[in-house]
């Protein structure tokens, strides 16, 4: 159970592969569907739970078979057995469910489903997922995932995966997604709109999804995409995922976030002066997504490193350099209370952009004392080692002093385990 969010996920299963079968319209709000999960038992138990917040399951089946013990609460459902199931033992969940749905109340604010005016999205991080589909709600839980939705004509879906086939079924539209690297559920996104998808330019990957009224517009914006994913290449190593969309809602929205393979933002942040955000969702497929935290207490090993690969672009870009945006965050943040620790910030402020700002300082730290070479050795192995992995911060520590050509035990205590703000360790000549 994570302590940060432990209402949420069952510690006693896993799920392998997610199929969830979905109708949505748009202009009602309502969503119905059936989620088939290849589950794995992890331990010895009687009673299994579901997370699903503002939907109702109809019917359970275990193994094609209808299942009675149910019972349902707000925040999912708990399946009960007659016997103890064992470690080891596949079990596949049919969860045929139905309503309305909209975001849940969370102390990060409503997330999860979200109705817009014309459509929907998703944006889960970290409880939302069950806002629409049922799921063992756990970061360190990451499964595949085959996503069919059906909508209304007139109306584009996308969803986490890379796009199948479209059908025509009893007039509605059906598209199909598929993703087969490792992926937890609030990584799991869906957008319904009045949108059309667009390329990158010639050769780029992905596409980018937007209505055609904006579309100008959002092409010109998300222009630098393809050198972006150059940059990063070039220092994180081969794009780590199978995929990439890019969903540009036709409404302002408060942040963009990412998705596996997939992010999402809003029109406003199509402005020059937000390109950062692009930079730092793009970063977020390395950091986050495939290199994964097993636990939300460990959010500065994403966000620290999307932060500073904002500063990596901005400097690979012609804008200003590394060096001198760390400088600047490093005298904002001097200015701000000084009360958290990066290794375990609490479950209120783990969003909170102190660590962001102050675990790209930490990298930056790094990069002075073990010098820029073996720094960026460590990143690019960082990537590409723990490619789709879970990891711990302790193993970026033994990674990083085994690059080092000087000891970083001082510089771990004062960056992670204290709330004060180290200084910036000089910059050494030609950095
Ligand atoms: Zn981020």
């Amino acid at each position: 159970m994570d302590s940060y969010t432990p209402r949420s996920g069952d510690p006693r299963y896993a799920v392998e592969r997610y199929r969830l079968d979905l109708d949505y319209r748009p202009r009602v709000n309502r969503l119905a569907g059936r989620a088939r999960l290849d589950a794995r038992v992890l331990e010895p138990t009687r009673e299994l739970r579901l997370d699903l917040v503002g939907l109702r399951a109809s019917k359970v089946r275990v193994d094609g078979r209808v299942h009675a013990q149910v019972k349902h609460d707000s925040h999912g459902l708990r399946l009960r057995f007659g016997r103890e199931l064992v470690a080891g033992e596949r079990l596949e969940l049919a969860i045929d469910y139905a309503g309305r749905p909209g975001p849940r109340r969370s102390r990060w604010g409503r997330i999860g489903w979200e109705e817009l005016e014309n459509g929907s999205l998703v944006a889960s991080q970290p409880t939302g997922a069950p806002t629409w589909y049922p799921c063992n709600d756990r970061l360190d839980d990451r499964a595949s995932y085959e996503i069919d939705i059906a909508t209304d004509a007139g109306f584009f879906a996308a969803a986490t995966g890379a796009p199948g086939a479209v059908r025509t079924r009893g007039g509605r539209r059906v598209r199909s997604f598929s993703i087969g690297v490792p992926t937890p559920s609030y990584l799991v996104a869906l957008h319904v709109g009045e949108y059309a998808a667009y390329d990158f330019g010639r050769d780029a990957r992905g596409r980018l999804v937007t209505s055609p009224g904006q579309a100008r517009l959002v092409r010109a914006a998300f222009a630098p995409v393809p050198r972006m994913m150059r940059v990063y290449e070039d220092w994180f190593g081969p794009y780590p995922q199978e995929d990439l969309t890019i969903v540009v809602a036709p409404e302002k929205l408060e942040i963009p976030l990412e998705a596996q393979g997939m992010a999402t933002f809003g029109i406003n942040h199509t402005a020059a002066s937000e390109q950062r955000l692009i930079a730092h969702e793009l970063a977020h497929q390395w950091f986050g997504n495939s290199v994964g935290i097993a636990r939300w207490r460990d959010i500065w090993l994403n966000e620290g490193f999307a932060c500073y690969a904002e500063w990596i672009w901005s400097e690979a870009s012609g804008g200003p350099s590394i060096a001198s945006l760390a400088e600047t965050h490093h005298a904002e943040l001097r200015r701000l209370p000084q009360d958290l620790l990066l290794a375990d910030p609490g479950p209120a402020d783990m969003f909170d952009d102190r660590v962001y700002k102050r675990g790209a300082l930490l990298l930056e730290a790094l990069r002075r004392t073990m010098g820029p070479t073996a720094f960026r050795v460590l990143l690019h192995d960082w990537a590409v080692s723990r490619r789709h992995r879970l990891v711990l911060p302790a193993e970026f520590v033994s990674l990083a002093e085994g690059l080092s050509p000087s000891p970083l035990d001082a510089l771990w205590t004062a960056w992670l385990e204290a709330p004060g703000l180290p200084e910036l360790p000089v910059l050494p000549p030609g950095a």
